[in-house]
C-alpha cells in the first residue's frame, strides 16, 4: 500500500547538505511487520519520517494506495497522517500531565471522537488489551518505560490506523519490558503495517516478516523472512472516520485541563495576565488623570470659580427659583450642594477700612470654619469672620488686634463703588490652610451679601431713568446716572444731582424737587418700573454730607434711593444658581437631567478657554504615543514570557500534532489554554478593583484610586481586548512555529 520510487532526501543546514537518504525503492503491504535496521545515521529514521509524511523528500516519488504525494499540502498531509500513520518512538511522547485514560483519550477526541459511553469502553478495552486497565488513572510520569511504551501503543490502537511506524520503540527499555512491546505489537497488527526501527535485530527476529537493511542512506538488503499472513492492499472505508476534525466540546474539555493541570504554569501565567491588568489599567488610568488634569487647566472669563463640579443654572422660563425648584434640585443622586447666592462666587470684592485694604469672595455665614485663630465668631449683620492664609501679612496678632477696631465698607471691584452702606466690623480670623493665598474670605451675614448680590445685579441689568422726559441711562461703569442705595433716602424718594433742576424748564421753573421720575430696570430675567418724588438735590458743595460719598469730581452725576427699593429692584431672588454635583464624570448626565426638569445649564468645565491649546495638542499627542509604545513594549514582554512558558508545553503540541491534530487545532488549543487563564486573571483583577471599590480592602495609594476614579467599563473593556489580542497573537505565531518546525525535530530536542 506504500511504495516508493527511487525516493531522496537530503538535508541542508548551514550551507552543508547532507543525504538522508538515497533513491530508495520500496514497496511494503498490509499484513507485513517490516523491520529496519542498520548502523546508526544510516537513513533508517529518515524513510520512516518520509513514510509518515512528517517530513517532505525532494526526488523521486511516493505513492499511497496507488496516490501520487508530490503535489500533497500540508493539509493533505495532515490528512494523510490522520487517516494512515500511528506513530511510536524511542522517547514515547506521552503527555506527562495526563492519566494514562487521557492519554489514550486524547488520541481518539483528536479525530473527532465524543466522550460517550462507547468510547470509554473503547478505551478500557484497548487498555486491557496492552494490560494497563489497572493503571488507567495513573498519571503518565509515574509510569515505567515499557509502560509508557504500552500506552504509547494502546494510542495507535484506538485510533485504528493501518500504518503504525515505531522508531526505535524498545530503545530505552530493558530487555524484558522490550520483548513484551514487542510481543503486543506483533499481537495487535495481524492486518496492519508494522514498520519498526531497531539496531538489535535479534530482538525482534521471531516476529519480522521482512528484513530491510540499510547503509549510508541506501537499501543493501530487503529479505522476506516470512510470507505476510493474508496480505492485502485494500484499505477499508472505516480508516475514514480518522478524518473527523475534533469537537468543539472535547476541544473545550481539553483546553480546560491544559489551563489549570500544570499548576505552576497555570499560576506564572495568571501572575503575568494579572500584572499586565494591573500595567496596562494603571498606565490608562495615569493617561486619563493627565489629560483630565490639563483639561481643567483652562480660564472663564465670567466664573472664577471653575471647579469640575459647578453647574450653573438658570430656569427655563427666565422666573426666579423657589423653594420647590432648591428642594427638587438637591434630590437629584449626583447634587452634592446649592449654592443660591450664586453670583458671589464669581465676584470679587475690595473690602476696607481706613488703614486696612483687603480682596477676595464673600462666602455665606454657614460656611464660617469652626475653628479661629484670633478673636471670635460673628453674632449680627455688623460683624463677620474672615479667613486668610498662613501667610498673609495680617497674619500676625497686634496687627489683628488693631484691625478688629476698624470700621469695613465693601466695594465694587469694577468701579470701586461702595456696595455696602454699613460699616461690620470684623471679630474673629481663621486662618486656612493654604500657605500663600493672595485673597481673603469674608463669612458674612445674609443680609451684607444680598447688598453685593444686588450690585452684581445691577451691573447686569440696563438702568434708565426718566426725567420729564429725559432718558439717562445708568452705566456700570461710571458715576453717571448710576443708581445707588442709601439707607438716609426715605422710601419712595431719590436724592438727585441738582443738574436735573435744568431738565423742569416749564414756566422757568428749574425746580426738580417735589417732581416725579421714573427709575426703569431691565435684564435678562425681568423688566421693573417704579416712580419715585425727587426728594432732594446735592450740589458741588453739600455732595459729601448729602450723598455720603467722598469725591465730587467723579462721583458727580450719581442718584440714591432707599436702600429698600433698591433691594426691590435689584434682590427680586435668585435667577441663577450654582449646583455643585458629587461626581464631575457624571456631571453631564446630571445637566440632561435638569434640562429635562426645566432648568438651563452651563457646566463650567465645558466652557473653559485654555490658551495653552498648542500645549494640550502636543500634551495629548505625547500621551497617545506613549500608550502605543507603552502597550507594544508590554505586549512584547509578555509575548517573550509567555512564549517561554509555553515553550515547556512543546512536546505536547508536538505529540497532539502526531496525533492527527491540525494546525488550526494546535492554535485553537493554545488559545483556549491563554485565553482561560486570561478570563481568571481579569476576573481576579477586576474582583480586587470592586473590593477596593466597595472598601473591603483599602490600601494608601494614588495609584489604585487613579485607577477607580479614572477608569470606566469601556476602558476596562478596552484593556481586556488588549489582553485578548496578545492572546491570539500568540497563539497563532506559536502555532505557525510548531509546523515550520518539523513535529520531529521539536520532538527531537525535548528528548
Ligand atoms: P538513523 O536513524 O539511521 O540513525 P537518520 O535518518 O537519523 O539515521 O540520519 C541519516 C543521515 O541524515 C545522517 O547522516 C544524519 O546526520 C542526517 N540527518 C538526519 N537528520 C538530520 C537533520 N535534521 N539535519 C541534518 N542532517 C540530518
Ligand atoms: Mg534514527
Amino acid at each position: 500500500m506504500i511504495k516508493l520510487k527511487g525516493v531522496s532526501k537530503y538535508y541542508h543546514s548551514k550551507g552543508i547538505v547532507s543525504t538522508g537518504m538515497l533513491r530508495i525503492d520500496l514497496e511494503m503491504s498490509l499484513g507485513e511487520f517490516v523491520v529496519i535496521t542498520g548502523e546508526s545515521g544510516s537513513g533508517k529514521s529518515t524513510l520512516l519520517n518520509v513514510i509518515s509524511g512528517l517530513d517532505s523528500y525532494e526526488e523521486g516519488e511516493m505513492y499511497v494506495c496507488g496516490e501520487e504525494t508530490s503535489a500533497y499540502t500540508e493539509s493533505d498531509y495532515e490528512n494523510y497522517r490522520k487517516k494512515y500513520i500511528s506513530n511510536i518512538f524511542q522517547n514515547f511522547n506521552l503527555v506527562n500531565s495526563y492519566t494514562v485514560y487521557q492519554n489514550v483519550a486524547l488520541a481518539m477526541q483528536l479525530t473527532g471522537g465524543r466522550a460517550g459511553k462507547q468510547q470509554r469502553a473503547k478505551i478500557n478495552e484497548v487498555l486491557k488489551k496492552v494490560g494497563l486497565y489497572r493503571y488507567r488513572h495513573a498519571m503518565a510520569s509515574r509510569l515505567s518505560g515499557g509502560q509508557k511504551q504500552r500506552v504509547a501503543i494502546a494510542r495507535a490502537l484506538v485510533r485504528n490506523t493501518p500504518v503504525i511506524v515505531a522508531d526505535e520503540p524498545t530503545g530505552n527499555l530493558d530487555s524484558k519490558a522490550a520483548a513484551a512491546v514487542l510481543k503486543l505489537l506483533k499481537k495487535i497488527a495481524s492486518d496492519k503495517l508494522v514498520i519498526v526501527v531497531t539496531h538489535n535485530y535479534d530482538q525482534v527476529e521471531e516476529y519480522a516478516t521482512r528484513k530491510i537493511t540499510m547503509s549510508d542512506g541506501r537499501i543493501i538488503e530487503d529479505r522476506q523472512i516470512a510470507p505476510p499472513p493474508g496480505g492485502t492492499d485494500a484499505v477499508g472505508s472505516d480508516y475514514d472516520g480518522n478524518l473527523r476534525r475534533i469537537r468543539l466540546l472535547q476541544k473545550l474539555r481539553l483546553g480546560l485541563r491544559n489551563t489549570f493541570n500544570i499548576v505552576p504554569k497555570f499560576l506564572l501565567l495568571t501572575f503575568i495576565f494579572i500584572f499586565t491588568t494591573f500595567a496596562v489599567s494603571g498606565f490608562y488610568a495615569t493617561m486619563r488623570k493627565n489629560s483630565y488634569d490639563s483639561s481643567l487647566n483652562g480660564y472663564n472669563w465670567y466664573f472664577q470659580d471653575t471647579s469640575d463640579k459647578r453647574l450653573v443654572l438658570k430656569k427655563e422660563d427666565l422666573s426666579a427659583f423657589t423653594e420647590e425648584d432648591y428642594e427638587a434640585i438637591s434630590q437629584l443622586p449626583n447634587a452634592d450642594h446649592i449654592i443660591r447666592e450664586d453670583l458671589l462666587l464669581d465676584r470679587y470684592v475690595q473690602c476696607s477700612c481706613d488703614s486696612y485694604y483687603l480682596y477676595g469672595m464673600m462666602q455665606p455665614a454657614s460656611a464660617v470654619p469652626s475653628e479661629l485663630a484670633y478673636g471670635r465668631h460673628a453674632g449680627d449683620e455688623t460683624e463677620m469672620v474672615i479667613s486668610i492664609s498662613s501667610g498673609y501679612y495680617l497674619n500676625d496678632e497686634e496687627t489683628v488686634q488693631a484691625m478688629m477696631e476698624q470700621d469695613f465698607y465693601f466695594y465694587s471691584n469694577y468701579d470701586g463703588s461702595r456696595i455696602t452702606t454699613k460699616p461690620v466690623k470684623v471679630v474673629g480670623v481663621a486662618i486656612s490652610e493654604e500657605r500663600n493665598r493672595w485673597y481673603v474670605d469674608f463669612y458674612v451675614d445674609s443680609s451684607v451679601s444680598a447688598q453685593v448680590q444686588s450690585a452684581v445685579n445691577y451691573e447686569f441689568a440696563t438702568v434708565t431713568t426718566y426725567v420729564n422726559g429725559n432718558e439717562l441711562k445708568g452705566d456700570p461703569w461710571n458715576y453717571q446716572n448710576k443708581v445707588m442705595p442709601a439707607w438716609w433716602v426715605p422710601a419712595g424718594s431719590v436724592l438727585a444731582p441738582e443738574d436735573w433742576n435744568y431738565m423742569f424748564p416749564e414756566n422757568y421753573d428749574y425746580e426738580a424737587v417735589g417732581k416725579y421720575v421714573t427709575v426703569k430696570v431691565e435684564s435678562m430675567y425681568y423688566s421693573d418700573s417704579r416712580s419715585f418724588v425727587v426728594w432732594d438735590t446735592y450740589d458741588k458743595d453739600d455732595f459729601v454730607s448729602k450723598t455720603r460719598l467722598d469725591d465730587y469730581s467723579w462721583q458727580n452725576g450719581v442718584i440714591l434711593i432707599n436702600s429698600d427699593d433698591y433691594a426691590a429692584f435689584f434682590n427680586k431672588g435668585n435667577y441663577q444658581i450654582s449646583l455643585f454635583v458629587k461626581d464631575p464624570k457624571a456631571a453631564h448626565e446630571t445637566k440632561e437631567t435638569l434640562e429635562a426638569m426645566g432648568y438651563e445649564s452651563l457646566y463650567l468645565k465645558d466652557t473653559l478657554r485654555n490658551y495653552d491649546g498648542a500645549w494640550t495638542l502636543i500634551q495629548n499627542i505625547y500621551n497617545v504615543i506613549w500608550s502605543a509604545v507603552l502597550t507594544v513594549v508590554l505586549f512584547f514582554i509578555d509575548y517573550s514570557i509567555i512564549r517561554l512558558i509555553m515553550r515547556s508545553r512543546n512536546t505536547y503540541y508536538s505529540t497532539i500534532r502526531m496525533l492527527g491534530a491540525t494546525r488550526f487545532d494546535v492554535r485553537s488549543l493554545l488559545f483556549l489554554d491563554l485565553f482561560n487563564v486570561l478570563n481568571i486573571a481579569f476576573a481576579v483583577s477586576l474582583g480586587a478593583i470592586w473590593s477596593l471599590w466597595k472598601g473591603y480592602i483599602s490600601i494608601e495609594s494614588t495609584f489604585v484610586t487613579d485607577i477607580l476614579t479614572y477608569l470606566s467599563a469601556r476602558d476596562y473593556l478596552v484593556i481586556y481586548a488588549v489582553l485578548f489580542v496578545i492572546c491570539f497573537v500568540i497563539s497563532r505565531k506559536y502555532a505557525k512555529q510548531l509546523f515550520t518546525d518539523s513535529a520531529l525535530s521539536t520532538l527531537r530536542q525535548e528528548a
